[in-house]
């Protein structure tokens, strides 16, 4: 059966792959719409090859600018674009793998209209875990994960009954400081932090990895996922990264999934859902070529991140949100030479004493409390810089 697909951020690291997964399995996939941001020349490959109906890119100039090429193919563009594409009822799942929050309001369209989501988006759920999921259940519509440890978890629990887990366990490779001192955290120069020592990703992701927020942002997400308490969601630090989550069950039987680090076992497993196809094979893992795993408790004080992501969590509400996007602008300040790598950690920190929690919050709120925190990042903490 051929399912009908569109990518939400097909020029990214994510979106790219899943075009490779798409390859990989010909007569699978047929390809509805395709968004992107800026990346015209990569599209324009895109469109050539995977012949999509609907084609969303960043502004209404680049829309043109691509039109005058495929002038059978309707453009759209913007943030309205990425909905128009995630919410057509054509589509049998839509892959929302865009940055940030501009996944949200995609994601939401996509349920609304009983369209499945294939969720390479972790902000999403961090920020806005209480309307997505609840939505989800409402429209019986399906947010498989492509977050590998979520894959990894969903794959370990597919088929039981969640109400035997016992605890879930994420693990995380500990990014490129996981051995220094905090003083070499303190002095961390952008280009060593993006040197991730077992994944390849964008360089936002690439920072969260290296302050273990990224790890954070994932306890909020399985919290969201898998619908857990907190206190049933541990963090492991394994550097090898072959064991990509584990699932405790009740009897004490612990399940895990295993693999050598590909992205492409998680976008296969979320776009072929709930059929599992052959299709581009990873390299094989041989057991006997790994000497050791290894595994050790993360570092609260070296990685504060990690500590303030459960305590956002556990707090609920906004606090997640604020999290979600004070840690947005800060890696973003980071990035661009701003502040230092330990910086993130105390802005992060401080805007989560000075802004208000809002209970249950609606969409609106969410909305509003990104805008809001952005804007007290650059404001309050980074003229200090
Ligand atoms: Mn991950």
């Amino acid at each position: 059966m051929t399912k009908t697909i569109s990518i939400l951020g097909s020029t990214g690291s994510i979106g790219r792959q899943a075009l490779e997964v798409v390859d990989g399995l010909p007569g699978s996939f047929n390809i509805f719409g395709l968004a992107a941001g800026r990346n015209l020349e990569l599209l324009k490959k895109q469109i050539a090859k995977h012949k999509p109906e609907l084609v969303s890119v960043a502004t209404r100039e680049l829309a043109f600018r691509l039109g005058k090429e495929f002038k059978g193919i309707e453009i759209v563009w913007g943030k309205d674009g990425l909905k128009q594409i995630a919410e057509n009822s054509r589509n049998d799942l839509a892959l929302v793998a865009v940055t940030g929050l501009n996944g949200l309001e995609p994601t939401i369209s996509a349920i609304n209209n009983g369209v499945n989501v294939a969720l390479a988006n972790k902000e999403t759920l961090v920020s806005a875990g209480n309307i997505v999921t609840r939505l989800a259940k409402e429209k019986k519509v399906s947010i498989i994960p492509v977050d590998s440890e979520h894959s990894a978890i969903y794959q370990c629990i597919k088929g039981k009954d969640y109400s035997l887990v016992n605890k879930i366990i994420l693990t995380a490779s500990g990014g490129p400081f996981r051995t220094k001192s905090p003083e070499e955290i303190q002095n961390a120069t952008v280009e060593n932090t993006l040197n991730h020592p077992s994944w390849f990703m964008g360089d936002k992701i690439t920072v969260d990895s290296a302050t273990l927020m990224n790890k954070g942002l994932e306890v909020i997400e399985a919290h969201w996922l898998f619908g857990l308490d907190y206190t049933k969601i541990k963090v492991v630090i394994h550097p090898q990264s072959v064991i990509h989550g584990a699932v405790e069950f009740l009897d004490g039987s612990v399940i895990s999934q295993m693999g050598l680090p590909s992205m492409h076992i998680p976008i296969q497993f979320a776009l072929t859902y709930p059929g599992i196809y052959p299709g581009i094979k990873s390299n094989s893992l041989d057991l006997t070529q790994i000497s050791n795993l290894e595994f050790e408790p993360p570092d609260l004080n070296r990685f504060p991140c990690l500590k303030l992501a459960y305590e956002a969590g556990k707090k609920g509400g906004t606090c997640p949100a604020v999290l979600n996007a004070v840690n947005e602008e800060a890696v973003y300040a980071f990035l661009q030479g701003k502040i230092r790598l330990t910086d993130i950690a105390h802005i992060v920190a401080e805007s989560l004493e000075q802004l208000d929690n809002i209970n249950n919050p609606s969409y609106d709120d969410i909305l509003e409390v990104d805008k809001t925190s952005r804007k007290i990042v650059d404001e309050v903490f980074l003229s200090k810089f």
